[in-house]
C-alpha cells in the first residue's frame, strides 16, 4: 500500500479487481457479496453491460467539451429527470457535496434577491450533506465539524422529524429554506414519521421558504420510488442527486422548480467538468435500465420482504434496538458500537457498513439474486447474533 495517500480513510485490508452484478472479486480471486454498492452508488451492480456499453461508446465519440458549448446529452438527461421528478431545471456537477453547494447558493441568492442579506437555512441534527466547507457546516455531526472552524454561518439546526421545532422558528425573517434528507442515511437510516415532509412543505409554502431535499443517497430508486419524497406526495423546490445517478461514473445534480428554478443566472455558478458527455451518457443509461427492467417497483417489493426477514430473524433479540428502512436502504441498530461487524462480515465475504457507530447499514444492489438475498440474511443475522452474545 502507498504511504503517499492522505490519511483520510481507515481502509479495510482488501482490494477488488473485478465485479459482476452483486459480486466483487478480490486480488486472490475470492468472491464477496456486495450489500453496500459502493455506498449507494452501484445500484445496478458492477460492470452492468448496458452501462459499460454506453460509457464505451461515448468515450469513442467525445468525452468533454466544457460547458462553454451545447451538450446534447445534458439536455436529454435534464429532460428525463424533469419527466421523472417534475423539477424544471437542473445544474449538473460531479458529486453530492457540489450538488448541495449549488442548493445552498440557490437559497442564498433567493434571499439576497429579496433583500435578505444574512439568510439562514434550517438544517437537521444528525444529518449529512458532504465534506466541503458549506456542506460540512450544514451537516449535523460534531465529528465532521471538528477541526474546521470557523464554520460557514447561516445554518440553524433543529431535531430531525420534529415539526414543532421548525414552527417555533417561523418568526425569524432571515430564514429562507429547509435542507433535509427524506430519510437520513449516514445518520443511521432514520425514516421520519408519515406526514413529516408534507408538514415541511406546508410550512415552506406559508413562509415563502424553499424546501430543499437532499436525495443524494435516497434518490434514483434506492427507497422504492425514483425519489424518496415521492412516497409523501410532495414536490420540493430544490432536490440534489449524486451517488446512484451514474452507477459509478461521478455525476451530481441540483434540480430546481417553481420559484427556485430561475434564481441562478449566467455568472452565478459554474463547473468545468459537470455534466460532461461521458457522465451524462452513463446517467442516461442508468435511467433507461431502471425503467426498462422496472427495477424500482421491484426494489419497493423486495425491500419490504428483506426488512421483514431481518425483523423475523432479529426482533426481540437482546441488544437489537431497531430494524428500519425503506426499499433497499436498511438499518439495524444495536445497543452498542458494532464497527467490528464490518471486519467480521468481510471475513465471511460479505460487504456491509456501520454508521453512527451502532447501526449496520445495508444498501444492496438492485440486481441481487434471490440466492444472494438468502445468503445476506443468513450470514448477517448469524454474525449479529454471535456479536451480541460475545
Ligand atoms: C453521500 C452524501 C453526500 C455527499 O456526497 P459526495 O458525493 O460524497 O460529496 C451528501 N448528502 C447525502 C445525503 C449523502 O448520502
Amino acid at each position: 500500500m502507498s504511504d503517499h495517500l492522505m490519511n483520510t480513510y481507515a481502509r479495510l485490508p482488501v482490494q477488488f479487481k473485478k465485479g459482476k452484478g452483486a459480486i466483487l472479486k478480490d486480488k486472490q480471486g475470492i468472491n464477496y457479496l456486495d450489500a453496500l454498492s459502493g455506498i449507494a452508488v452501484c445500484s445496478l451492480g458492477h460492470s452492468h453491460p448496458a452501462i459499460s456499453e454506453a460509457i464505451c461508446k461515448q468515450s469513442q465519440k467525445i468525452l468533454h467539451t466544457s460547458n462553454l458549448y451545447q451538450i446534447g446529452k445534458q439536455r436529454k438527461l435534464a429532460e428525463k429527470l424533469f419527466k421523472l421528478s417534475g423539477m424544471e431545471r437542473v445544474f449538473f456537477c460531479n458529486s453530492g457535496a457540489e450538488a448541495n453547494e449549488t442548493a445552498i447558493k440557490i437559497a442564498r441568492k433567493f434571499a439576497n434577491d429579496q433583500g435578505i442579506t444574512h439568510p439562514k437555512i434550517i438544517v437537521m441534527e444528525n444529518s449529512f450533506h458532504g465534506r466541503t466547507l458549506a456542506t460540512l457546516s450544514a451537516t449535523g455531526n460534531d465529528k465532521v465539524h471538528a477541526g474546521f472552524s470557523p464554520l460557514v454561518e447561516g445554518f440553524v439546526r433543529v431535531p430531525f422529524d420534529n415539526v414543532e421545532a421548525i414552527k417555533d422558528l417561523q418568526d425569524d425573517k432571515d430564514i429562507v429554506a429547509i435542507l433535509v434528507e427524506p430519510i437520513q442515511g449516514e445518520g443511521g437510516v432514520h425514516v421520519p414519521q408519515k406526514g413529516y415532509l408534507k408538514s415541511l412543505r406546508e410550512i415552506c409554502d406559508q413562509n415563502n421558504w424553499l424546501l430543499m431535499c437532499d436525495e443524494i443517497q435516497t434518490g434514483i430508486g434506492r427507497t422504492g420510488k425514483w425519489f424518496a419524497h415521492q412516497h409523501c406526495d410532495i414536490t420540493p423546490d430544490v432536490m440534489t442527486l449524486a451517488k446512484a445517478l451514474g452507477n459509478g461514473v461521478p455525476i451530481g445534480a441540483c434540480l430546481a422548480a417553481g420559484k427556485a428554478a430561475n434564481v441562478l443566472a449566467p455568472g452565478n455558478h459554474g463547473t468545468t467538468f459537470g455534466g460532461n458527455p461521458l457522465a451524462c451518457a452513463a446517467a442516461l443509461a442508468v435511467i433507461d435500465v431502471l425503467t426498462i427492467h422496472n427495477h424500482i417497483d421491484l426494489v419497493a417489493k423486495k425491500g419490504d420482504i428483506l426488512l421483514q426477514r431481518f425483523k423475523d430473524e432479529l426482533e426481540g433479540i437482546e441488544g437489537v434496538v431497531d430494524i428500519r428502512g425503506r426499499g433497499y436502504m436498511i438499518g439495524i441498530q444495536l445497543n452498542r458500537n458494532c464497527g467490528d461487524l464490518v471486519i467480521q462480515a468481510l471475513e465471511k465475504r460479505l460487504l456491509i457498513n456501520v454508521t453512527r457507530g451502532d447501526t449496520v447499514r445495508l444498501l444492496p444492489t438492485f440486481v441481487m439474486s434471490q440466492e444472494q438475498t438468502d445468503e445476506l440474511v443468513t450470514t448477517l443475522t448469524q454474525l449479529i447474533k454471535d456479536f451480541l452474545k460475545a
